[in-house]
Formats: C-alpha cells, structure tokens, sequence
C-alpha cells in the first residue's frame, strides 16, 4: 500500500460515454404526467422547454450514451476531477478506515453543476435555441449555466430566489460576469410572479416559485426560450455519472474497491453521478457497495416524505412525476444547505431507494458543520454545506468502522467548494445555528394537496 494521496488520470481518461442507469434499473420507469391533463406527457409537451436530443436522453434506456467532441473539450478545463485519500482526515479520526473523496469543487465555478450545463447548452446550440432560462437557488446552478450559455453564444436569464439574491449578491455578481440577466423571484416578469406578488410584495421566493418562473418565460416564448433544469430529471442525472466512472478507474489506481458510496442529495444530481457506475458494478459485477444519500433532518424527502405522484414546482405548472415528495406546497425552514431544500427528490433515485437498492440517511444542520470544520482543519478545503452533508456520514462511518475494528473504504462526493458560504460558517462559529427537523404533521397536511391522479400511485 503506497501513501498515495492524489490518484489522477489524464486528459485521454475523460470518460467518452454517460452512464444511463434507466439501461440496468430493476425498477420499471414510472410515467411523467402533463400537470394540467394528468396524462402521461408526449413528446411535443416537452419540444416547448427542451430540445429533441434532451427528450430523447430522458426517455433512453441505452446503457452508454456518447458524449459529443465539443463537450469533452470544455470538461478538459477540470476534468478528469482528483480523487483524493483523507489521510489527514483518517489520522485525526484515528480509524482503520479508508477515506477517499471525489474532487468536483474543483471545476471553474466550484461544483459538479457544469457536468451538466455543460452538455445542456451544447444541445440547445445545436439545435437553434437563442436563449435559456432556468431557476437558481444559491447560485451554484445558475453560474455553472451561465458559464456554459457563455461558452456557446446563449443568452441566459435566471430567476433566483429573492433570499438568496439579495443575501448572497458574490454568486449573481457570477454570473452577471458571464453575461446572465439575473431577476430576484418572485419577479414582476411572469403572469406567476405577479400573481404572488400582488398578494405579498414581500415574499422571499422559493425554488419551486423561481422554477415556475422559469419554466413560464420559455412556455411562452413562441420557442425562442428554452428551459434548463439542474438536477432531478434523469438526463441531468446522467451527463453526471462523469463523476462515478473517473472514479471507478481511480479506485482501481487506489488499489482499493469502497464499501461505501456518499453523496448529499438535494435533487439527486451529484449521488446519481457517482453513485449510479457502482450500482452498475452492484448489479452486473456482483459488488456489494453500500450507496448512501445524505439528507438534512430540515428536508427529508427520502426518509420522510411519501412515494407519490406530486408536482415538481410549487405553481403546478411542471410536470407530476412519482418520487419521494415533501408536498409542492413544502416551504423550507432557513436552513444554510441552499441546494438541499427542494420538495423532491429525482424520480430515479427515489424509484431505487424505495426498491431497497440505496440507502438514505438525515443529518442535523450542527452536526454538520461540526464535519465541516473538521474536514477544513484536516484537509485544508473549506467545503460547500451541501457536501459536509456527505462529510458527516462519511465520518460517522469511519467512527462505526473504528468501533467495530474494521477496516472499512469510505468514498465520498465533495460536490463543491464553501468559498461562497462564508456567512454560514460565520454563523456557525458564532453559534448561531439551530438543527431543524421537519414535522411529520406538516408532510401529512401537505398531503392533502398532493394532484389526484389515475395511474396507481
Ligand atoms: C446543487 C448542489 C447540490 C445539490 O444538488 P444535487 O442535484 O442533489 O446534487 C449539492 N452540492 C452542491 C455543491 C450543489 O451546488
């Protein structure tokens, strides 16, 4: 065993095809179902936000899927991602453990979101879309699609939540610099935005009010729009799975094979992306890693919310879709995980869950930042929230693997960089967080809203 601690691959090691995990899935895909005629949705439904290739990837079920020369060459600006053993981590730990972390925070804009904004605006390129919209919580998405529009000559307008845009002005001040329109949400551009307005002029937004923003100003467009979503759908979970199939090869580099696979989960994207190639190994190579979505206590649609058919936004204009679902009319506590706090989660990776083929575990806010800390201490990285999410689990494993004399190997998503967060982390040190558990009484009451639907839920 060398005391290796970066284990890298070269240019000519970029992964040449997506992983589409729909290909291996033992769980049948469930329909996605126009919110206003609850049918299942056609083809041209979806042409009004996307382009044919986005559509024909969402409904694929080929294992691989090519990716195009042109994207290839803008994931070379950070891709092949490092991959990294915490050995620093492991020694203040003192556990028998193997930590080992995937790299994304290391791409232009600081998380794993250009994997798929990168490929998002190539296809709206090719195929004669002049402009994009999209939703942004933080910002974190809303810079990485700016980047990419940047990259291929779109124009992009995006609708961030009004807390974030006024509290969080560094990210918007990004993605300005690419060349994005940027609009605090609610908005007075859209027919949804006035409507909310007009009854609290106050109102802070949430992310399921700016993705129906969003997703209006393409609607109406007469298709000159089109929309761009950052996690949840199954195309966007795929263009992921760069993540995971860099890191099966630099495992194999490692030596070493996980027992365990983390990532943090707000819509599912980045523990899609890692976690689906080992999925792939678990159920065509007979592994048995251990895949393990992290939560926060504040929005815990894995462990609490039910498996059902629910809007994706909270205007109920996006699609219905069966996933685990907090309810549309879920409003998020404060909590400093922004990318944490949607309703849902992604239908394929609730689909497996409920199917017993992943794992889902809920983590308080303190607990960790108390990871988060003790990773920057070790490690040097100061981590997006999102991602000490999948830190906390990841240190509790190697505590359990300590306390159990094991030798265990621990791989983790390090989905991104806190260098935007750094109000959050001051008000950790100020002691000023609070951990949050959402009520089973609230899920059970924004149940009765859930949309009535035929097929059988
Ligand atoms: C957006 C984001 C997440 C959550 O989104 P997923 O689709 O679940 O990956 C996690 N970490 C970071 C750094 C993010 O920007």
């Amino acid at each position: 065993m060398s005391d290796q601690i970066r284990f890298m691959l070269n240019e000519s090691d970029l992964p040449k095809n997506w992983y589409n995990v729909m290909a291996d899935s033992p769980v049948p895909p469930t329909p996605v179902l126009n919110p206003m005629t609850k049918e299942p949705i056609t083809p041209e439904f979806l042409s009004v936000l996307f382009p044919m290739e986005i559509i024909k990837q969402e409904v694929s079920t080929e294992r691989f899927i090519q990716i195009p020369e042109e994207v290839r060459e803008i994931y070379k600006l950070y891709r092949p991602t490092p991959l990294m053993r915490a050995r620093r981590l492991e020694k203040a730990l003192d556990t028998p453990a193997h930590i080992y972390f995937k790299n994304e925070s290391v791409s232009p804009v600081g998380s794993h979101k250009p994997n798929t904004a990168i490929p998002q605006a190539f296809y709206n390129k090719v195929a004669g879309t002049k402009a994009m919209t999209t939703e942004t919580g933080a910002g974190q998405w809303g810079t990485a699609l700016a980047m990419a529009c940047n990259f291929f000559g779109l124009d992009l307008e995006v609708y961030m939540v009004k807390v974030s845009y006024v509290q969080k002005p560094y990210r918007r001040i990004y993605m300005q610099t690419f060349g994005a329109q940027v609009f605090a949400s609610p908005s007075n551009r859209t027919e949804f935005g006035r409507s909310l307005l007009a009854k609290d002029p106050e109102n802070n937004g949430s992310l399921g009010i700016a993705i129906s923003e969003a997703v209006e100003v393409a609607a109406t467009s007469g298709g000159s729009k089109k929309y761009s979503l950052g996690s949840v759908l199954n195309h966007v979970l795929m263009h992921q799975t760069v993540i995971g199939e860099e890191a099966l090869k630099q495992m194999d580099l490692a030596g070493e094979y996980p027992d365990v696979v983390i990532g943090c989960v707000g819509g599912g994207s980045n523990f899609g992306g890692i976690a689906f190639p080992f999925l792939r190994q678990n159920l065509k190579d007979g592994q048995r890693t251990r895949l393990l979505a992290v939560e926060p206590t504040a929005t815990p649609s894995l462990t609490k919310g039910k498996y059902t058919y629910d809007y994706g936004d909270s205007a109920m204009m996006a699609p219905i879709v069966k996933m685990h679902t907090l309810g549309h009319t879920f409003m998020p506590a404060g909590i400093h995980a922004g990318g944490l706090r949607y309703h849902g989660m992604a239908p394929s990776v609730s689909a497996l869950y409920d199917a017993g083929l992943i794992e889902a575990v809920a983590v308080p806010q303190i607990g960790t930042f108390d990871a988060a800390v003790q990773f920057t201490k070790s490690e040097g990285i100061i981590p997006a929230p999102e991602s000490a999410h999948a830190i906390r689990v990841a240190i509790d494993e190697a505590l359990d693997a300590k306390a159990k004399g094991e030798k265990r190997v621990i791989l983790f998503n390090l989905s991104g960089h806190g260098h935007f967060d750094m109000t959050a982390y001051q008000s950790y040190l100020n002691d000023e967080l609070e951990d949050y558990e959402y009520p089973t009484h609230a899920i059970e009451a924004a149940m009765k809203d859930l949309p009535k639907v035929e097929v059988e839920a």
